[in-house]
């Protein structure tokens, strides 16, 4: 069983790019669950093409800690796909990470990760690993990272603090770097200013995804792309980025860099006229 963590700045494509990618995979035969945490609770809606899920916190809150049942907090998607929703504090009261830990060692507890499964994602909110979103890290479970960024600067930044955390946990875990995955914004030279960055930062550009408007045409039909039309442009991009993450072996402890060298960086490459 591979555990992969899917990181990266609110908005950047994180829950796309994740979903796609499970449904390619799962369109090759893997076993996948995908653990959502993200307290908004949307990591899995085009998987199960817009049925609603019951979070792992509002199910304990509803029927108590010792009623819960896997069945309670799993719901299949999308080629089998096992979707799962931390969820969330109510807006404004207490720490939106609370709900990872405990989400984890519940279905922990439960026994949902069995042998059977090849992959288990967790899609992580986070432009910084504090608190309850490190946990995937912190305690082992994610082994392998994948930071979703793009050539905005405010994306490579977010990147920068992720891979300070991920620096911060290898002494103690097991969790790697295992690439950045590019969801192109269209910035002016992004493909070279991604690679550099990830250059610098220890690791590689695993996939460049474009932009596409199929994105939003499938996610409109609550589906992903693989599931909306896998003989798309778009969904060939998932489904080679898919291969890249099972054929990767290239795992590592990141060497973040200073903010004056990435806004150096962003000079060199960025937008000149
Ligand atoms: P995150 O999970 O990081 O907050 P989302 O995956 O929810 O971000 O993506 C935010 C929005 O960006 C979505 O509405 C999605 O339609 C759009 N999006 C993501 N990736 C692409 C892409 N490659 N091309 C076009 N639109 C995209
Ligand atoms: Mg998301």
């Amino acid at each position: 069983m591979r555990q992969i963590a899917f990181y990266g700045k609110g908005g950047i494509g994180k829950s796309t790019t994740q979903q796609n990618t499970a449904a390619a995979l799962a369109s090759l035969g893997n076993k996948i669950m995908v653990v959502g945490c993200d307290p908004k609770a949307d990591c899995t809606r085009l998987l199960l093409r817009g049925k609603r899920q019951d979070t792992v916190l509002d199910t304990l809150r509803v029927v108590g800690p010792d009623k819960v049942t896997l069945d309670a907090v799993i719901s299949e998607g999308y080629g089998e796909v096992k979707c799962v929703e931390s969820g969330g504090p109510e807006p404004g009261v207490g720490c939106g990470g609370r709900g990872v830990i405990t989400s984890i060692q519940t279905l922990q507890e439960l026994g949902a990760y069995t042998d059977q499964l090849d992959y288990v994602f967790y899609d992580v909110l986070g432009d910084v690993v504090c608190g309850g979103f490190a946990m995937p890290i912190r305690e082992g479970y994610a082994e392998e990272i994948y930071i979703v960024a793009s050539g905005e600067y405010m994306a490579l930044f977010a990147a920068n603090n992720i891979s300070k955390g991920i620096k911060k946990f290898a002494t103690r875990g097991y969790a790697r770097l295992a690439g950045i995955v590019c969801n192109s914004r269209l910035v002016e030279n992004e493909r070279e200013l991604v690679e550099e960055f990830a250059r610098r930062i220890n690791t590689n550009l695993i996939h460049f995804v474009p932009r596409s408007k199929d994105v939003q045409r499938a996610e409109i039909n609550k589906k992903t792309v693989i599931d909306y039309d896998n003989t798309l442009p778009q969904a060939s991009e998932y489904l080679q980025l898919a291969a890249k993450i099972q054929a990767n072996t290239n795992f590592t402890v990141p060497t973040p860099i200073e903010q004056d060298e990435l806004e150096d960086l962003m000079k060199e490459y960025g937008i000149v006229d």
